[in-house]
């Protein structure tokens, strides 16, 4: 999804302070992120309970990014501009559009279904996802992990053997064959590299500012704990290991915590169509 042309007003917020505010894009679905640039006296965003940070820029401008989960009910919601102190200064009406999201049945085996969690493996990609660290190594536009096509898309909802799980896919499966070198989707720092039971080999890089990705079913590493990443290193490669069946990269990018479709920020081709008895890949 292309990001539309931004559109920018100067007004006196609320508390009479002047603010030129630019969101992107113009028209933001459930999944997308929310881009808020911001020359003025706010230092908060908030959207429907969820508040995020304004980082400061270069240039002086304020920066943040409102993500807006797959569930979140499409209507209309208040952006709120805060200050320092979290006194309202800015608020325009938001419309979240409705994606669609397809649903997908995932065939897995009684074995792959079974597996259970690596001792700590949620809690450390928990605590991964609430971290947001204040400097900013990522810039646009970002690449994708590996060149292949997508065969099984963002925010889809997933049923596993036909029963509804009431959850969806948090990120996109790209295809790729094992040993293709997997590459970080931006510049920033390696905080996970770990092999888990459910996600496998398993890369988690954080971009800073709120943007964060994931990369899983690793079959190694290239990649060690702290170090500085660009989108020329290597994080890993290709694998089928952890709740996958068959060698692709399942990752996911989260902003400010939550994950969103990645095909906002980057050209994403999705695969052909798969025959209906081709196994899809469960994670
Ligand atoms: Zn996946």
């Amino acid at each position: 999804m292309r990001w539309l042309v931004a559109f920018l007003t100067i007004g006196l917020g609320a508390q009479g302070f002047e603010l030129a505010v630019e969101l992107t894009p113009e028209h933001v679905h459930n999944g997308e992120t929310l881009k808020i640039a911001v020359h003025g006296a706010a230092r908060k965003a908030r959207l429907d309970r969820r508040t995020v940070e304004l980082f400061l820029q270069e240039d002086g401008s304020r920066f943040g990014l409102m993500p807006i989960p797959v569930l979140e009910k499409p209507d209309m919601y208040r952006l709120e501009l805060l200050s320092e102190n979290g006194t309202i200064v800015d608020s325009r009406p938001i419309r979240v559009e409705n994606a669609h999201y397809p649903k997908q049945n995932i065939v897995i085996s009684r074995k792959i279904a079974s597996l259970k969690p690596s001792p700590g493996e949620q809690e450390t990609v928990g605590a991964f996802r609430k971290t947001v660290s204040p400097v900013r190594y990522w810039r646009e536009p970002f690449e994708p992990p590996v060149p292949g096509c997508l065969t099984s898309l963002f925010g889809v909802g997933r049923l596993h053997n036909g029963r509804p799980t009431g959850d969806y896919h948090a990120g996109v499966d790209q295809r790729g064959a094992a040993g293709t070198p997997i590459h970080p989707i931006a510049a920033g720092v390696v905080k996970i590299v770990q092999k888990w039971n459910l996600r496998g080999g398993t890369v988690a890089v954080d971009h800073g500012q709120g943007i964060e990705s994931i990369y899983l079913h690793m079959e190694r590493f290239a990649a060690k704990e702290g170090e500085h990443v660009t989108t020329s290193d290597v994080l890993g490669y290709v694998g089928s290991t952890g709740r996958s069946t068959g060698p692709h990269v399942h990752w996911s990018l989260y902003v400010n915590g939550v994950p969103v479709n990645p095909g906002q920020w980057m050209k994403l081709e999705a695969c052909p169509a798969a025959p209906k008895r081709h196994r899809r890949k469960a994670k």
